[in-house]
């Protein structure tokens, strides 16, 4: 026999999870870390940080994970630092004295809708902008200490991190997150098991489980389908971001929106306002119709109801930026719903289109939230306008300039986006109040009495620690992957922190325009390759997975970077996220954006770099249209010269080099021979944080959500619930009466003493008009409207003139005004009548419309 080579069974492993305890001393840095207050208080980071240095750089300045893998000795020397225990000693005090405060209650209270958050690196549940601004908004609400709570999802993969190929190709991995090593909590029942939610799917349920971000003093909830009570088919549901067919996302909006309400409802949270950031969230409405239903409302006055207290943001500058569902997909779904709400499927779907009765038409959820929140918001001024011309199609018979569609301009979290350096000097410069008051543009004045050499050696202590940050990241990923390491040695060493450097760092979208910079390479490589006056371009960003355009542009510019002439001059950093969008915001010099106009709803970046004083060289566009002043950064025009993309993208470009060349680059170097510093860019520097920065906070922006919508929107709502929802019952009859009769509603008689050859400035005219209201009481309001032929080609309201209802003869009311033109041109007018009412919000809300026939004798 031949003696088997080996011969061994199966180990026979036990499970062994070993739980870090930590020393009763120390409990209280688990209390901390679990709330991810730590993100925008330093003293907890640097706290966590000297615990230890390498091990916080290993776990990616993650707490938990710090805490979780802290070893046994090192702890029992903590306990015995007494130095250091005082200080762990003293943020604990500062935490819970921030957290003991009870929200305000005088402030109406929010429930927030996102599918992203971007609260920090450790918790991969966004992208990019619009998760970073709701992270932010939700830190801010905690600042502000108002009643807020938000919902999302808890990823299991979360966004992908980016590494380029060899040939500069986008490489996306996906990791799993861990989620016991997060800075969440499990939302637990009553009796202490997992808080489970389920959420109906046609015709069975997803079960999700639910987590708790505390952010600050806000609570984050969070919904997480991957476990083992949904089949293989719903557990992807929350996997990843915007990953998936259509399916799996109309799943997702399903989950946010419905499941989303039945978890308030579980936690027994109600709030004045619900706000739909994005329309991803949309669907919370539904559910929100149909529990009014469920308590023996109509549909009629629970849509009264839903839309006083619903708020849709939208983020989006053009309609393919929608999500719409086919018919047949969202009937799979969504079946259901018609015989909750007590309305037919057409009506239902129709909700969600511009024509409710085209078959051919998909769902669009933005349109179902204009259909059912009371407001509609964009981002910045700009995006207002932009939005209301939109969602146009949706309010027949109104001229976009006349649409209820309102904007505040995003902004950012100061405490989290300037750098700790920054908030020294601040604090040194500043009235003592200026973290409650940040708006207050005169506290930021007090930059003017810092000295320049301090302005500038702060900018240098960031633009140092920028490079470190890159060296250290970089060095070791770029030797294994850029080939021969001498070259990446020499563009290491070669990174001067003298030189003049300018930052291009956002997502791959081709609306950025990422190329722009690259249209005349010579002219370019005259520009980096100055010896005298080096600069240097960072550029950094992810483009999505499924958009090849913007991988292209990595790829290109990754391409130039290797050249001879550009290595060192213009580099592509990978994996823009969190941290090192932290460096760069405050470590360049220039903040540089080159979008389409006007494609950037708002854009935050910019903001980001204004609080660290970095300049801003960007397209008037978004925020920046009206964040530029004089003096305090640099602006391309936000009109456009060409219809052609191809021309004003050379135009924009030709503007970038010669900016380059004759304004900025000899400013920056324009130095001192003594200080070393350049007087005229530290002047440029304090003006932009004197006159910009405070405008753009996210306290900035809270406080406008609160100003323009929440404060209105609740009491508002508060009066149409009052006694058992009466007037909320009144207004849905009296919509209901004038929907039945609004045909019938015609006029008796019309008179424009209107003279045939036309009319003069000045000269006097009178219109008169009889209408039957069909045994209505007052109910609709006539105007004439002026319209005229614009600039840009295009028609839009020169003036509207109301008409005065004068009396009534039985049904018939009459209507008159005495005219008179004040402005000679050419001009069309037509009357048109609406139905009144003084509980309506606006016109929209009730947006029926008829334009009314012109006398004989006119036409
Ligand atoms: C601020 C931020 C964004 C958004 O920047 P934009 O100016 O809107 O492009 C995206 N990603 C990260 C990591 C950010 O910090």
């Amino acid at each position: 026999m031949k003696i088997k080579a080996d011969y061994a069974n199966a180990p026979m492993w036990k499970d062994l999870t070993v739980k870090s305890s930590l020393p009763e001393e120390l409990k209280c840095l688990d209390e901390i870390a679990h709330n991810m207050w730590w993100v925008w208080n330093y003293e907890a980071r640097d706290l966590f940080r000297d615990l230890d240095p390498e091990l916080y750089h290993e776990v990616k300045h993650n707490p938990v994970m710090l805490l979780e893998r802290l070893s046994f000795a090192r702890k029992e020397q903590i306990v015995k630092d007494k130095a250091l225990m005082k200080r762990i000693k003293s943020v604990y005090t500062l935490f819970r004295k921030y957290i003991d405060v009870e929200p305000d209650k005088k402030r109406p209270s929010v429930a927030y809708f996102c599918m992203e958050y971007g609260i920090h690196s450790a918790l991969k549940i966004y992208s990019g902008g619009l998760g970073m601004l709701a992270g932010d908004y939700v830190k801010e609400a905690s600042d502000s200490n108002v009643d807020m709570c938000a919902v999302g999802f808890l990823y299991r993969f979360g966004y992908f991190t980016q590494s380029l190929s060899m040939e500069g190709q986008q490489v996306a991995n996906y990791e799993a997150q861990n989620f016991s090593n997060l800075p969440i909590e499990r939302q637990l029942d009553k009796d202490g098991s997992p808080m489970v939610i389920d959420v109906p799917y046609t015709n069975y349920q997803v079960h999700a489980y639910v987590w708790r971000v505390n952010v600050g003093r806000v609570k984050l909830y969070l919904l997480d389908t991957d476990n083992e009570m949904n089949s293989e088919f719903d557990k992807p549901i929350t996997h990843s971001l915007y990953g998936g067919d259509w399916e799996n996302r109309l799943k997702q909006e399903i989950l946010l929106g419905i499941g989303g309400m039945l978890l308030l409802k579980k936690l027994g949270i109600k709030k004045d306002i619900y706000h739909c950031n994005e329309g991803h969230a949309a669907l919370c409405n539904l559910q929100r119709l149909c529990d009014y239903i469920d308590e023996g409302l109509t549909f009629n006055q629970a849509l009264e109801l839903v839309r006083a207290s619903g708020l849709y943001t939208v983020h989006t500058p053009v309609p393919a930026g929608h999500d719409y569902f086919d018919e047949g997909l969202f009937g799979k779904y969504m079946g259901g719903y018609p015989q909750k709400l007590g309305i037919s499927w057409d009506e239902f779907i129709g909700m969600g289109r511009i024509n409710p009765n085209d078959h051919s038409e998909r769902f669009c959820m933005s349109t179902f939230a204009c259909n059912t929140c009371q407001e509609v918001n964009g981002v910045s001024m700009l995006h207002g306008w932009v939005s209301q011309k939109m969602f146009a199609p949706i309010w027949a018979g109104y001229y976009p300039e006349e649409n209820h569609v309102g904007y505040v301009t995003n902004g950012v979290h100061f405490p989290t986006w300037c750098a700790t350096e920054w908030r020294k000097v601040y604090a040194k410069y500043f009235d003592a109040k200026h973290m409650s008051d940040q708006s207050n543009e005169e506290i930021w004045h007090g930059i003017y009495n810092c000295p320049d050499e301090e302005v500038w050696a702060t900018r240098m202590a960031l633009k140092n620690k920028l490079f470190d940050y890159i060296k250290e990241q970089f060095r070791e990923k770029w030797l294994k992957n850029q080939g021969d390491p001498s070259r990446v040695v020499s563009l290491l060493e070669g990174m001067n922190p003298n030189a003049l450097v300018i930052g291009f760092c956002r997502r791959f979208a081709t609306y950025k325009r990422a190329h722009l910079l690259f249209t005349n390479l010579e002219r370019l490589s005259k520009i980096v390759n100055d010896p005298e006056h080096p600069v240097i371009f960072l550029f950094a960003g992810k483009a999505h997975p499924a958009d090849g355009a913007g991988q292209g542009l990595i790829q290109r510019i990754y391409e130039i970077s290797q050249r001879d002439e550009f290595l060192g001059k213009i580099i592509f950093l990978e994996d823009y996220d969190f941290l090192l969008a932290r460096r760069l915001v405050s470590g360049v010099d220039i903040w540089m954006n080159t979008p389409t106009r006007p494609l950037e709803a708002s854009g935050t970046s910019g903001e980001k770099a204004e609080m660290n004083g970095v300049v801003n060289l960007s397209v008037k566009d978004g925020w920046w249209l009206e964040g530029y002043r004089e003096g305090a950064g640099w602006a391309l025009t936000e009109k456009r010269t060409y219809q052609n993309q191809g021309y004003q993208d050379n135009l924009d470009a030709a503007t970038i080099y010669h900016l380059l060349e004759n304004e900025i680059i000899p400013l920056y170097y324009d130095k001192d021979k003594k200080t070393g510093l350049s007087k005229g860019w530290v002047k440029v520097i304090k003006n932009s944080i004197a006159q910009i920065a405070p405008h753009y906070t996210m306290k900035r922006q809270l406080d406008d959500y609160y100003e323009k919508f929440y404060n209105k929107q609740a009491k508002r709502f508060k009066a149409l619930s009052k006694d058992n929802n009466k007037l909320a019952k009144e207004l849905a009859q009296w919509k209901e009466t004038v929907a039945e009769r609004w045909d019938a509603i015609h006029v008796v008689s019309a008179e424009w003493d209107y003279p045939a050859a036309g009319i003069e400035t000045a000269q006097k005219y009178t219109i008169r008009y009889v209408i039957d209201e069909q045994g209505l009481e007052d109910a609709v309001a006539l105007e004439k409207v002026n319209v005229h032929i614009n600039k840009e080609g295009e028609e839009r309201i020169f003036s509207i003139e109301p008409l005065k209802m004068v009396g009534h003869e039985g049904n018939n009311y009459i209507f008159e005004a005495t005219l008179a033109p004040q402005q000679a041109g050419q001009f069309k007018s037509a009357i048109r009548m609406y139905p009144k009412h003084k509980e309506l919000p606006h016109r929209q809300d009730f947006c029926y419309i008829k334009w009314l026939e012109l006398p004989a004798h006119t036409v």
